[in-house]
């Protein structure tokens, strides 16, 4: 199964970098990790609030266009709930949106109790990285992510043949 990959943009794909703009540009995106993130065996998907990742960002990266994650309003009891937990706000929509596949997520804000509440309630694994916001998206979350993807990608072992 291919799993997806959930991007944040903002602190993640752009670097804040250590004087923290309000508005860095994608001209701050490290070209080397954006075609590793291509060639993961994962299927790309925006989380962000860009109006138009795909308009803005996509032909900077020589990337297609990507599928993009609605951020619907929770209800009233999701919303206490989700306070409750202490989630981000865009984590229930991240599950919503992965159904029953497993995901991966990039994201600047992202905490542990996003990953202890997907851990209970997504039916499928995880992946969720925390990214310094200073210095983006770098070789180590890279990594993480070859290793996970190829571990979620492997079809399971054959049964051992019975006696
Ligand atoms: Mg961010």
């Amino acid at each position: 199964m291919r799993p997806l990959l959930f991007l944040d943009v903002d602190g993640t794909l752009i670097p804040f970098g250590p004087t923290h703009p309000a508005a860095p540009g994608p001209d701050r995106i490290d070209r080397r990790i954006t075609h590793r993130l291509a060639a993961l065996p994962c299927a790309l998907v925006w989380a962000t609030t860009w109006t138009d990742p795909n308009r803005d960002l996509c032909p900077h990266l020589s990337w297609p266009p990507l599928p993009t994650t609605p951020f619907p309003d929770p209800t009233p009891a999701q919303l206490a709930e989700d306070r409750w937990f202490g989630l981000h706000w865009k984590t229930r929509a991240l599950s919503t949106r992965a159904a029953s596949s497993p995901f991966a997520w990039l994201d600047d804000e992202l905490t542990t109790r996003d990953r202890d509440w997907l851990q209970h309630h997504h039916p499928a694994p995880t992946l969720l990285i925390r990214v310094d916001s200073a210095r983006g998206v770098g070789s180590t979350e890279l990594h993480a992510l070859e290793c996970w993807c190829a571990g979620v990608s492997r079809p399971p072992a054959a049964a051992p043949p019975a006696d």
